[in-house]
Parts: C-alpha cells; structure tokens; sequence
C-alpha cells in the first residue's frame, strides 16, 4: 500500500516528490521546488532558457 520509492537521480534517497514533467520520482534534494520539477528537467529547461552559441551534447546520458 505504502508508495514507496527511491529518487530516480540519486537513487539512495526515499522520494518525496513526483517531477510533473518528466513523472520520475525525486527526493527533495533532487526536486527544485523554484521550477516544481525535478532537478534534471531544471537544468534542461534552464540550459534551454539560457541559450548558448556553444552547446555541448556529448554528455547526454542515454
Ligand atoms: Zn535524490
Ligand atoms: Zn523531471
């Protein structure tokens, strides 16, 4: 019954929250509570907001 879950970032911490964007379950370390998502769509959307000539995709996880 309990909704139990480990953050999908870090993956040792209890999730305390749900991502709206991307539905991945984070802790509240991981879940920016500026934006109300998790940090990685933050930093996405952040990294989309703050557009830079020079984008580096070779780090993209898969
Ligand atoms: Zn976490
Ligand atoms: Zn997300």
């Amino acid at each position: 019954m309990s909704v139990s879950g480990v953050c999908q970032v870090c993956e040792s911490a209890e999730a305390s929250q749900t991502c709206p964007n991307c539905g991945a379950m984070v802790c509240s370390e991981h879940y920016d509570r500026e934006l109300s998502i998790c940090v990685r769509c933050a930093s996405a959307a952040r990294q989309s907001d703050d557009q830079t000539s020079e984008i580096d995709q070779s780090d993209v996880m898969r």
